[in-house]
């Protein structure tokens, strides 16, 4: 099950996307895709509606974040051995985990705004992980049972504000819309084995990223355990899981950085694509 929320920001309704690609309006049955949404049992009632019954969505709505509420959002760094050499930094021995702001979340096509001044923007195709249940000290056989689903994820950053300005990197992954989340949900019985998924990203057409979930350092089973014996875990929290080489600041022979006007296509196996125009920062 494809779940997402469309609409204009602040006005997004729930929704779920049918076997043919249109969207479903599930307003009458859930008032909104949030935390609460994506427990087992509500999952389980959402799953055995039958979409035809749904009302269809004319035209191409805005899609939003699909999930509201989000509570907590967290990345791990540096999960893939050859993104962490194009970084010039070392393999981590144990996941490397970091915040992202959840005010950075946005839309999956939403325009990502540059902070002021910024120099170095840059682009990280990810896995997104969303949490179902409460982890806390989860076993790693047990992991999954607790993941509702992924989602396609755009770690959006800006390196010099992550690595050159002191501090953690918080500050250069946190600003509003550096959180491109979506087109979908994916509930985790659809998508399978979250190991074999192929990824891509685009700058203005010409492929930056290619990789597969297959080569992260950390599986999701072993993200989940971990960061639930420091941080309790809670429904609809998001974890991002790592980017495969091809950033921006690991081209050769010089590094390449986001720009205004330029446009970011990314993808995932079952997952969807998203579509970023990068703007001057505007508010
Ligand atoms: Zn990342």
């Amino acid at each position: 099950m494809k779940l997402l929320r469309y609409g204009p920001v602040g006005q997004e309704k729930p929704g779920l996307l049918d076997h043919d690609g249109a969207i479903r309006d599930l307003s009458q049955h859930i008032a909104d895709i949030g935390p609460d949404a994506l427990a087992p049992a509500e999952l389980a009632r959402l799953a055995a509606l039958d979409p035809a019954s749904l009302p269809k969505v004319s035209g191409s709505p805005r899609v939003g974040l699909p999930v509201a509420g989000i509570r907590k959002f967290i990345a791990i760094g540096l999960n893939y051995a050859d993104h962490a050499a194009e970084a010039g930094l070392p393999l981590p021995t144990e996941p490397v985990v970091f915040t992202k702001a959840i005010s950075c979340l946005s839309g999956p096509n939403d325009p990502v705004m540059l902070p002021k001044d910024s120099k170095k923007g840059d682009w990280e195709v990810e896995l997104g992980i969303f949490m179902g249940r409460t982890a806390r000290y989860v076993s790693e056989a047990g992991a999954l049972d607790h993941v509702a689903g992924y989602a396609l994820v755009n770690d959006v950053s800006e390196r010099e504000l992550q690595m050159e300005r002191g501090g953690t990197w918080d500050k250069g992954k946190g600003f509003d819309t550096a959180g491109p989340v979506g087109p979908w949900l994916v509930t985790a019985d659809e998508v399978g084995d979250p190991q074999t998924l192929s990824m891509w990203l685009d700058v203005n057409g010409n492929r930056m990223q290619a990789g597969t979930t297959a080569t992260m350092i950390f599986n999701v089973r072993q993200i989940v355990s971990y960061v639930s014996r420091h941080i309790t875990l809670w429904p609809g929290d998001l974890i991002c899981t790592g980017t495969p080489p091809g950033v921006g600041m690991g081209k050769k022979p010089q590094p390449v950085f986001l720009k205004t006007g330029d446009v970011m296509t990314l993808g995932m196996d079952k997952l969807g694509t998203q579509r970023q125009e990068v703007v001057a920062w505007s508010v």
